[in-house]
């Protein structure tokens, strides 16, 4: 006498989905802001209420969606960025996955607004708790403008497990820093209840963006960096050793545009500056990292902060030598007057 196995609901699944996709506000600010990114937007707005629990919207000018399309995006397992099994090991884009729509929309209510290049007529879809609740034509703007209202309105334990709003908003920054360090030819603003938290001009200038970011006086005590090897291409900035903060969180590692939390690149990193950096203090540092795609498994977390590299011993020692080479070059000189 067994039991009864069923296949659960597509909300249902949408639902579980949800909950290691979009764990708080910034999950979902990260994962439209990188539909954004990955519809080619050269601009992306996003206006926050309440830390996102009230209001995240981002609009983007990027390729839109198709009005025939449209439904198809709030699909599970539907996306345009991936066909096969090669593409998955091939990943060109943020999102690949066609987990973020459908995740969002079981457990908010959602407005999105799309338009393609040169359509007559853009469209409009209103989703909540993953119920369609109007489709109809919109204006031929082209690009995407998505509204996310009552986050977790159907999901009240993940509501209740919330920070405070300065912890969320926070979150919120952060995510989308990193997405700007990674992106500086995009020109990104960030408004907290009509209030202008960050923006970058996205005229490709890093330094720039670290500048908007951390202030231009730290942008000022940073230096640049490059190097390479067979299969890795590192170029960025990194903070002069005196200039020092208490823990990681200032040190950005961006793999083929993409943030990720990985220990052992930050200790390599912060063992190239080796006696220079004191005890207990960190760098700040932004370095974008690129490598072919195929070395790089980034379908090992849902929210992808972690990736498998392969060769990462190899990126390890070229990270290291980058940065212990970049101040025996820019310390030479004023070192030597110092002592005269
Ligand atoms: P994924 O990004 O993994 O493909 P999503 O659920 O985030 O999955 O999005 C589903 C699909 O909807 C995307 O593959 C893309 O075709 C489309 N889409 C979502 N957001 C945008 C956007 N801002 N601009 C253009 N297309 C978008
Ligand atoms: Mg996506």
């Amino acid at each position: 006498m067994g039991q009864d196995i069923i296949e659960l609901s597509e909300t249902l699944a949408n639902q579980i989905a949800a909950g290691e996709v979009i764990e708080r506000p910034a999950s979902v600010v990260k994962e439209l802001v990188e539909n954004a990114i990955d519809a080619g937007a050269t601009k992306v707005d996003i206006l926050i209420e309440a830390a996102g629990i009230q209001l995240i919207q981002v609009i983007d000018d990027g390729q839109g969606i198709r009005a025939d399309q449209l439904e198809r995006a709030f699909l599970r397992h539907a996306t345009s960025k991936i066909k096969t099994k090669q593409d998955l090991f091939q990943i060109h884009s943020l999102g690949f996955r066609g987990e973020a729509l459908p995740s969002i929309a079981s457990v908010a209510d959602v407005f999105l607004e799309t338009a393609v290049a040169n359509a007559e007529s853009g469209a409009m879809l209103h989703i909540r708790g993953n119920q369609i609740l109007e489709q109809k034509g919109a204006e031929a703007r082209k690009g995407t403008n998505i509204t996310v209202r009552d986050l977790f309105f159907n999901t009240p334990a993940r509501l209740k497990y919330l920070k405070s709003q300065t912890t969320e908003l926070a979150k919120i920054v952060d995510i989308i820093n990193r997405l700007a360090f990674s992106y500086p030819e995009i020109s990104f603003n960030l408004v907290h209840n009509k209030k202008r938290l960050m923006q970058t001009v996205g005229n490709g200038n890093l330094q720039q963006v670290i500048g908007a970011i951390y202030g231009v006086e730290v942008a000022r005590d940073m230096v640049t960096v490059t190097a390479a090897d067979t299969d890795f291409k590192v170029q960025g900035w990194i903070a002069k050793p005196e200039l020092t903060r208490s823990n990681r969180s200032y040190i950005s590692l961006l793999i083929n545009g993409r943030y990720v939390r990985n220990f052992n690149l930050a200790k390599a990193l912060v063992k190239g500056y080796g006696t220079r950096l004191m005890v207990g203090r960190f760098p700040l540092a932004v370095l974008q990292i690129e490598l072919d795609p195929s070395l790089v498994d980034v379908n090992v977390h849902p929210q992808k902060f972690e990736v498998r590299i392969s060769k990462e011993n190899q990126l390890l020692t070229l990270l290291e030598k980058m940065v212990s080479e970049a101040f025996n070059q820019v310390n030479l000189i004023p070192n030597a007057t110092e002592h005269l």
